[in-house]
């Protein structure tokens, strides 16, 4: 499975617009990062935030062939109206959503004007992309419906971007996965909100559920520079535990 971090920071982009933080005055490229979104095996995409038409131009993007979407907040669905209009485009591609992430969406968009075939999914159903087995798991993002994607080949990854927890059944369709993508919105309590957890809570879930390798997506403000994030999680979790960042480029 080929996978690409297009994407990595929370819902806003850094650096922060007018901000001179040690992050957002980094000249390391890793400190730049866009919104979350990931692209496996260049045909399927994992949420749809404002940055998908810069993340797209110079991925051809008229190889997408689905859409899958974590949950309506705008950091994850807003760039839905540049991928309705790709061109020498070779299918039409299909936006997979649960009815409840498709009716948050609708609060945002009128969907009948996105040139995108939908099929709503129930949250536990395995869609079939060839290979490749693609599956929503409900979690828990304070009151707003939202799901981790668990795609699957010989190996599994699991994409949470934005979760304050994720229920022991939940637990059970991603233990031992291959690769965790998990929610990094802050380093710690400061800066961590109600629908998030911190990369200090994401080591313990992670070192839970017995993921391989683990990559903090979703990264906030209230983090550190992608070199001490590095040092952090190599000291306090261990070697196989990453903060990703934009355009990563991964074999599973
Ligand atoms: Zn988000
Ligand atoms: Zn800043």
């Amino acid at each position: 499975m080929k996978i690409k971090f297009l994407g990595t920071s929370a819902g806003w982009p850094l650096p922060r617009l007018g901000c001179n933080c040690e992050i957002c005055s980094s000249k390391d490229p890793k400190d730049t990062r866009t919104r979350t979104q990931l692209l496996v095996n260049d045909k399927i995409l994992l949420d749809a935030g404002p940055d998908t038409y810069k993340h797209l131009v110079s991925n051809n993007p008229q190889k997408i062939e689905a859409i899958f979407i974590s949950h309506a907040h705008h950091d994850h669905v807003l760039g839905l109206w540049d991928i309705s209009h790709i061109y020498n485009r070779q299918q039409v591609p299909i936006l997979f959503v649960t009815q409840a992430v498709l009716n948050g969406i609708k609060k945002i968009f009128d969907t009948n004007l996105l040139k995108l075939k939908v099929e709503v999914i129930k949250p536990s159903e395995r869609v079939h992309l060839k290979n490749t087995k693609v599956t929503y798991f409900p979690v828990v993002h304070g009151n707003t419906p939202a799901f981790g994607i668990k795609v699957k080949e010989s190996k599994i990854l699991a994409y949470i971007p934005d979760f304050n927890k994720i229920l022991p059944s939940s637990q059970k369709v991603i233990r031992d996965c291959d690769l965790l993508a998990i929610d990094g919105s802050s380093l710690g309590k400061i800066g961590k909100t109600q629908g998030h957890i911190s990369i200090a809570d994401g080591i313990q879930i992670s070192k839970k559920l017995k993921a391989k390798q683990t990559y903090f997506i979703h990264i906030g403000h209230k983090s550190a520079t992608h070199r001490s994030l590095e040092i952090y999680l190599k000291e306090t979790a261990g070697p196989n535990f990453h903060p990703a960042y934009d355009r990563l480029d991964l074999n599973l």
